[in-house]
Order: structure tokens, then C-alpha cells, then sequence
């Protein structure tokens, strides 16, 4: 038992803690949970606790089902919305096979593997999200098939009394409650959208984070009456919901995007971050925008970037350098604004990472910044520029990461087959749906 075992084993039996759950997620970053009861804890830290992997998506095949989760005891946390008595608690676990190796299978292992490879060149990854959502009067949707928002607000509108401004008072303490720290939060542009944005931390407790953050914004609109959705476009006319993800890698205490020398204070390891961001941008969007719907909001306006270009003040483009105070130089970073709220954070955060790391390591050159509104360009004026598209749809993005070494390298061949598989069956089943939008346009026309 090390410390922080004992620790845990400890606070569950102090504070009478009724109930351990065991987190982790599937390929598609669906949170899956079992729950312990106390006294298995220690069996768990010890030698782990098995599991079907069979029956989760993405995991095995059925001739080796057998995994092992191995809980995590830095991740121990209280769920504060479980109430005093009986209390709950979550630990996050990594994944094993029987014989105690990392499981090809689990995203948090992806995640660790380029997090390990960074560490070996001398960086820490941190990385802080924007996370946009939706709030709705329920999961259905209403008379006229659309989704209904809880109000008609806009972006930073303060509407004393409503339902939004309650709900992120009280998802905003329960997630400070839980150690998580948030920056801002506020109105989105959209009717019922919302954002919230936590501070940086290392990468993996980001992703951890990002997982804990939906099921509290979940678990706070279920306690009001309402309804939280990540669906990255749950509306034809508005915005849709992004996680903009900001990320900054240290060398021990200083921060290596910054450069007080440049004009834009932006190191050359920060330049070649991005454009290694920027080469492969395309071949990662099958993690970064996953599903039919995220292509909805990648091409739907609502200020999601829709070409490959960066920028400093630019809310067109795909990555924005923000511009911070000189005096300020640990705060230096770099925003990709591509990646929607329904991601897996650890396998696009280990894309994104890797691929900043290849721009590094390779000593990409960063392509001039975009100044404008990329969108309002010619086609002709855009490829002169070197801004290509975003994958128009699923079908472009699975196609762009079906031939990406890359890809297949950063995840490994096994969650790489997983996910393909995985994308191109929701593809097969979409492309032949008769949607609304076809009956409307040509049954009464034709
Ligand atoms: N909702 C927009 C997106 O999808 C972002 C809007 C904003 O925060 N500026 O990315
Ligand atoms: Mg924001
Ligand atoms: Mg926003
Ligand atoms: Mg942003």
C-alpha cells in the first residue's frame, strides 16, 4: 500500500463513505462506472478488480476479455451531489490486461503514452478547455422537432433568477467542490447555451477533469428539471458547442511558447507546436469532431472554425495565439478552437499534443497567420493561402485518418481499428436515413 492508498482506504472509512466507483471510459469516451463496496477497495489497489472488456466498446475481442481496472488513488473524490449520508465516492482507473500491462484498449493509457514521450523530451503538458453547452427543457425534442432551450439569452447576458445563472452557481461549486478549479463562466451566444472553462492543468488531469465536468453538468440540470447536452450541434441556426482547448508545455518552470523577443512573444518551439497542430489537423478530426453531427457545426458559421489557419485575435481560425501581458509570460499558450464538446478528451488530447510534438520535433515552419475572416476568402484566394478545409463530413474524416500513420501510431493499432470501425458503421447507418430535411425539400416537390 503506498501513501496515497492509504490515504483513500483511510478517508472512506473517516468520513463513511458507503460507496467507491470505479471510472473509466470506452473508446468513444462514454464514462463507465462500477461500483465497489469498501472493504473490496484494498483487494482493488492491490490486485485490481476484473471486469468484461468484451462488453465495452472498443475494448477486446471476446477471446481475451478479461481486464483489470486499477484504480488511480490521486484521483480518490467524494461526489458531493450524492447527498451526507451513504456517501459516494470515485476513484479514475487505468486499464490492465490479466497479466498487468497497460490495455492496448484504454484512452487514458493513449493519453500517458505521448504525456510519457513529452516528459522524455523535458515538457509538461497543461491544458485548460472552454466548454460550451446546452441547457433544454428536456432530452426530447419539442412540437416543432427542435430541441427547446430553457431560455432566449445571449452571449454574457446576465438574466437575474433564471434557470441559467442557478445552474452554473451550482454546477460551478460542486466542481470546485470536487477539486476542480473553473476560471469563467458565463452565457453562450446560442438560446439555453452555456460555457464554463476550467483552469490549466497537467493534461491528464484535464481529461479526467472534462469527463468528471459532464456528469456534474449532467447531474446538475437532472436536479433543476432540466436537460445538459454536449451534442456539438443540436441546432440548425445556432452556434453550436465547442471545448476550445488551450495548451502550454513547461520546461520545469519555464513556460517554452514564450519568447519576450517576438513580436508576438511566441517562442520558435511555440511556432513549431502549431504548425505541427495545423499538418495534421485534418487526419485527427475523426477524433476531434467524431460524429455525423460534428460537421454540422464545423460548416454551420456560429464563429467554429471551418479552414486550417491560425491567427492572434482571429475567431475564424483553427488556432488562436492569444495575446497576453508581457509581464505575464507564464501564462503563454495556444488555443485549438477545432475540437467539440463531445470529444474524447483523452485520445484528442493525445492527438493534439502528438502532434505539436511532431511539429517540434521535426522542426515544421509555421505558415503566415490567417488576418481575416477565412470564411469570406475566394476558394481560389484560400488555396493561395494554404488555408485547406476541415473535413466536410464523417465520410472525409474517416477517409483522411484511414491513411494517417500518424493516427495509427499516436493511438495504436488497436483503438486506431477500434474507432474506425466504430465511425464507419455510425457513417454506413447515417448516409442511408431519410432525414426531415429530405422529406421537407423534395416530397411535396417532386
Ligand atoms: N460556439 C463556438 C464554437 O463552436 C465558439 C464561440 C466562442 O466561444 N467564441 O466553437
Ligand atoms: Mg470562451
Ligand atoms: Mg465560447
Ligand atoms: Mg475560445
Amino acid at each position: 500500500m503506498d501513501r496515497q492508498q492509504d490515504y483513500v482506504l483511510r478517508t472512506i472509512e473517516d468520513r463513511d463513505v458507503r460507496f467507491v466507483r470505479l471510472w473509466f471510459t470506452d473508446v468513444i469516451g462514454t464514462l463507465k462506472s462500477v461500483a465497489l463496496s469498501p472493504a473490496e477497495v484494498e483487494n482493488a489497489f492491490t490486485e485490481g478488480l476484473g471486469f468484461d472488456g468484451s462488453s465495452i466498446d472498443g475494448y477486446t475481442r471476446i477471446s481475451e476479455s478479461d481486464m483489470l481496472l486499477q484504480p488511480d488513488p490521486s484521483t480518490f473524490q467524494i461526489l458531493p451531489w450524492r447527498g451526507d449520508q451513504g456517501q459516494s465516492s470515485r476513484m479514475f482507473c487505468d486499464v490492465l490486461t490479466p497479466d498487468g500491462r497497460p490495455a492496448p484498449a484504454d484512452p487514458r493509457h493513449v493519453l500517458r503514452r505521448v504525456l510519457d514521450r513529452a516528459a522524455d523530451r523535458g515538457f509538461t503538458c497543461f491544458t485548460h478547455p472552454e466548454i460550451e453547452f446546452y441547457l433544454l427543457q428536456s432530452d426530447q425534442p419539442g412540437p416543432d422537432g427542435e430541441p427547446v432551450p430553457v431560455d432566449r439569452a445571449g452571449y454574457f447576458d446576465n438574466v437575474p433568477g433564471s434557470d441559467a445563472a442557478d445552474f452554473r452557481r451550482d454546477a460551478v461549486s460542486l466542481l470546485e467542490g470536487m477539486g476542480i478549479s473553473v476560471e469563467f463562466s458565463h452565457h453562450e451566444n446560442g438560446p439555453g447555451q452555456n460555457e464554463i472553462d476550467l483552469r490549466a492543468a497537467d493534461a491528464l488531469t484535464t481529461a479526467d477533469n472534462v469527463m468528471t465536468f459532464r456528469t456534474v453538468v449532467k447531474e446538475v440540470a437532472a436536479a433543476q428539471g432540466t436537460y445538459a447536452t454536449f451534442m456539438p450541434k443540436p441546432f440548425s441556426e445556432h452556434p453550436g458547442s465547442g471545448m476550445h482547448t488551450h495548451i502550454s508545455l513547461f520546461e520545469g518552470d519555464s513556460n517554452a511558447f514564450y519568447d519576450p523577443a517576438d513580436e508576438f512573444r511566441l517562442s520558435v518551439t511555440g511556432r513549431r507546436f502549431i504548425a505541427g497542430l495545423l499538418r495534421h489537423s485534418v487526419e485527427i478530426s475523426a477524433v476531434t469532431h467524431q460524429f455525423v453531427n460534428s460537421y454540422k457545426r464545423l460548416w454551420g458559421g456560429g464563429e467554429a472554425p471551418s479552414y486550417v489557419s491560425w491567427g492572434h485575435n482571429n475567431r475564424s481560425a483553427l488556432v488562436r495565439v492569444p495575446l497576453y501581458k508581457p509581464d505575464k509570460a507564464g501564462s503563454a499558450r495556444i488555443e485549438y478552437r477545432g475540437i467539440d464538446a463531445s470529444a474524447n478528451p483523452y485520445l484528442a488530447y493525445a492527438l493534439l499534443l502528438a502532434a505539436g510534438l511532431k511539429g517540434i520535433e521535426e522542426g515544421y515552419e509555421l505558415p503566415e497567420s490567417a488576418a481575416e475572416d477565412v470564411s469570406a476568402l475566394t476558394t481560389h484566394e484560400r488555396r493561395v493561402l494554404g488555408h485547406v478545409p476541415l473535413p466536410g463530413t464523417l465520410h472525409d474524416a474517416l477517409r483522411a485518418a484511414e491513411e494517417s500513420e500518424f493516427v495509427a501510431s499516436v493511438l495504436g493499432e488497436h483503438v486506431f481499428d477500434a474507432l474506425l470501425r466504430n465511425k464507419r458503421q455510425e457513417w454506413d447507418d447515417y448516409r442511408v436515413e431519410v432525414t426531415p430535411y429530405e422529406l421537407r425539400r423534395y416530397l411535396s416537390g417532386l
